[in-house]
Formats: structure tokens, sequence, C-alpha cells
């Protein structure tokens, strides 16, 4: 398993290299497949008396083992992948970044539709975001990244160089914006077209949010500011809105916001990241609990609870 994650990487890298549109998918697929190959043989070193097959199965099913309990078999021929591997990483004790191998996976899903006119930019910038953890794979498998790949490895370097400098210069271009949200300026801007990074200003100077123009310097899209801005606050706040609802059943951070209809809103912000619009709530002037977030957006800001309101329309 180990040569052939070497050989799909090296494959990938080679078709990178050519920098022929046509071969854009390609190099993506085998890039991907050798990663998630050598992410799965790191995992099977670590246990070298186990069932590879077992160590790697995505399901598994109870069986009767004939003495009154029970084994756990694979319960189909379907693998982890790069969504669930980062799991079993940690059940594994095993050091990774497991955000960047979610990310492989989300970029791996929407890549058939991200080759528009600069295959080979994605490509890149593909390549150099997947580059650190690459590297850690090499070292949780003790190996040499440098040795294994050859050139292909300097091939990786040299692109991720690239894509960090083309990176800065997109991220300079935002430097003087005053931004209405803080969570948004720290998770930058993306293209919604393809899902680069590589975001710019039209205008580097402007500072006005309101006035910004976008182009993304992969596909040469002009993505929209509210689309760029509503993919940000989804993509920087959805780990903590999944971990409310599971926690505490509380919804947040994010709401619709009021003035714009926009999920936009963030609560510990108290504004909208989009418009601006913002306002305080106080407690309830009946019952003297603070007013819901809820109810202060749809409208329940004149100083009494929704519960309230209800019971007083009750008694008229
Ligand atoms: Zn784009
Ligand atoms: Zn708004
Ligand atoms: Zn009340």
């Amino acid at each position: 398993m180990f040569q052939n994650a070497v050989a799909a990487i090296r494959m990938g890298i080679e078709d990178y290299a050519l920098d022929r549109p046509e071969r854009s998918l390609s190099a993506v697929r085998n890039f991907y497949a050798g990663v998630l190959l050598l992410a799965k043989e790191v995992l099977v070193r670590r246990v070298p008396l186990a069932d590879p097959d077992a160590v790697i199965g995505a399901r598994y099913k109870p069986v009767p083992d004939g003495a009154g309990g029970v084994d756990y078999v694979p319960d189909s021929k379907t693998t982890i992948d790069f969504a669930t591997i980062g799991k079993r990483f940690k059940d594994f004790g095993l050091e990774i970044d497991r955000a960047a191998l979610t990310d492989l996976s989300d970029v791996r899903n929407q890549v058939e539709h991200r080759f528009t006119n600069k295959p080979s930019q994605v490509v890149r910038e593909i390549v150099a975001k997947a580059f650190p953890v690459t590297a850690q794979l090499f070292r949780l498998a003790g190996e040499d990244p440098r040795v294994q790949l050859g050139d292909a490895w300097a091939t990786m370097l040299e692109a991720r160089a690239l894509y960090e400098l083309e990176l800065d210069r997109c991220r300079t271009t935002f430097e003087a914006v005053v931004w209405r949200s803080a969570t948004v300026a720290d998770a930058h801007l993306r293209c919604d077209d393809c899902g680069s990074d590589l975001v710019a200003q039209t205008e580097a100077g402007n500072t006005d949010q309101a006035q910004m123009a976008l182009v993304c310097n992969a596909c040469g899209a002009m993505p929209s500011v509210e689309a760029a801005i509503l993919e940000a606050v989804g993509r920087a706040l959805e780990t903590e809105a999944y971990i409310r609802m599971k926690d505490s059943a509380e919804s947040g951070p994010v709401f619709e916001c009021p003035a714009c209809g926009e999920d936009t809103y963030i609560d510990f912000e108290r504004g909208c990241a989009l418009c601006g619009e913002a306002f305080e709530w106080e407690n309830c002037m009946v019952c003297h609990s603070r007013i819901p977030i809820e109810d202060a957006l749809a409208g329940f800001d004149e100083g009494i609870c929704s519960y309230c309101s209800h019971i007083a329309a009750k008694d008229d």
C-alpha cells in the first residue's frame, strides 16, 4: 500500500508539473488517492499485527463468535475516507491536523466543479494546502518524503511557495478594509464560484467594506461581496454552531439579520457581518429575564420578551 501511495502522489504531481489543463483533473485524483492511501498506511503501520482490512474498514457489525460472544467484522468493503479518517487517527493516538484532513475531503468533493479557466492554478492551491498534512503523514509512516518522492517533492515545495506568494499578494489588498465583523476579517474571503482563497480586492486601497469589489485570481470570477461574507461567516462559525446545538440545544451564533435578511447576524459580535446592523437588547421589563436574541431579532425589542407578550395578549 505504501508503494501505491507514493506512486499515486508522484503521478499526480507529475500531471500538475506538465501544466496542461486537460491533465488537471487526473492530477488531483491521483494526488488525493495517494494521500488517502498514505494515511491508511500510517494506521496499518501503527498496529502491525492487525489485519489491514480491519484497520481501514469504515463500518463494522457484530457476529456471533460461536462461543457465546460476538466478533466485530467489517460490514462492507467500504474503507475510511478523508471525512472520517481523522477520527480514526485520534482513536489510534496519532497526532494529525484533523481540520486539514477534513479540508481535503471538502475540496475533493467539489473539485470536479472547480476547473474553470485556470485549472493549473486550482491544482497548485490544492497541492499547496495539502502539503503540510502530507509531510506529517510521511513522518508518521516513518518515511522521508524527499527520498520517496524525489523530484515530485521538490515540485510540491515549489507549488507551495508560489501559492503562498500569490495568497500574500491577494490578502494585502484587504489590509486597509474596516471590517464589520472580526470573525470575517479572521476567516478571510473565498471565491464562492471555485472555492479558492485567492480572492483579492480590485481596488487595493479601499477601506470601506460596503464599497468592496472582488476578483478571484484562481478562476477569474468576480465573486459578490454578499456571497463571500455569507460563506466566510458560515465557515468560521459552523463548528461553534454544531457544538452549541449538541451540548445545549442552543441556536446561534449566527442568525438571520433583521435588516438585510441574510444569515450574517453574529450574536457575540452583536452585529451583522454584512450590513453592520447592530442593536442592544435588555432584560424584559415584566419578568426581568434577559430577552432571548431570537425575540430581539424578531422585533420584540420593545422591552418585553415573547413569553410575557404572549401572556399579556391572553389577558386582554
Ligand atoms: Zn474562483
Ligand atoms: Zn445585515
Ligand atoms: Zn418577560
